[in-house]
């Protein structure tokens, strides 16, 4: 297929205002947000609940077998997507810290990109959606009809996160985050399956000094023109 499909994809690096912008997009064209990501820290915290040692290929794969993953909207208009696992919410245990490195650790994985891969792109073909992550333009929606790809100072998307983590009530230590932040995105980058890069046909933002709303705006504009 080489059709342009309806979806827009938004990709970078945490902190870059990802999240923010993709609900605002979505909300505004009346798509679906999808939140790739969500589903990779559901994976983690289900390997992690189940003990499964990330180096055993069969052990993740009969992990994987086992395993249901379901979006569902924000409560809120500006709340994070939840997320159920086999049924049970995790919606606020995904949201830590530790969840985004070991999800990091376990998107690396083939087997589990090839699953969440799968069930992105089945989501993708049911309706008008706007896709959030890191390989979302390059991989799972080559064909998507607009690509954005978004970047921002390391230590002003540290900023932005301990900001949110705080607003959500988690303690963190600022400059642990930035720390973490900074191995996260390079291990996302250097992985060998779909690194975190921008698509040739992508548009490149630097966020580093706008305003997200200005951003949107900006966004919505392309997809408009
Ligand atoms: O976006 P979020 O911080 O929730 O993503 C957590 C981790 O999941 C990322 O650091 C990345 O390793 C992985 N991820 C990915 N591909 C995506 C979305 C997220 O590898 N499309």
């Amino acid at each position: 297929m080489s059709e342009k499909q309806e979806i827009v994809t938004i990709d970078g690096p945490s902190g870059v205002g990802k999240s923010t912008l993709s609900r605002q997009v979505a909300a505004a064209l009346g798509y679906t947000y999808l939140d790739t990501g969500a589903m990779y820290r559901a994976v983690a915290l289900f390997f992690k609940r189940q003990h499964i040692d990330l180096k055993n290929d069969q052990a993740v794969r009969i992990a994987l077998s086992g395993l249901d993953i379901q979006l569902f909207p924000a409560k809120h208009e500006d709340g994070d997507v939840g997320v159920l696992v086999n049924g049970q919410d995790v919606s606020l245990a995904i949201r830590t810290p530790e969840l985004g490195m070991l999800a990091s650790q376990v998107s690396a994985i083939p087997a589990v990109r090839a699953q969440l891969t799968a069930m992105q792109q089945a989501i993708g073909r049911s309706g008008k959606i706007v896709a959030e992550g890191r390989d979302t333009g390059t991989v799972v929606f080559p064909y998507a009809a607009w690509k954005f790809y978004l970047e921002a100072e390391p230590e002003e998307r540290a900023r932005r996160r301990v900001a949110q983590l705080r607003a959500a009530g988690q303690e963190v230590n600022a400059e642990e985050l930035l720390q973490q932040t900074l191995k996260r995105d390079r291990d996302d980058q250097e992985r060998a399956l779909a690194p975190l890069k921008k698509a040739d046909d992508a548009f490149s933002i630097d966020t580093t000094y706008l305003d997200i709303q200005n951003v949107c705006t900006r966004i919505l504009q392309i997809i408009q023109a």
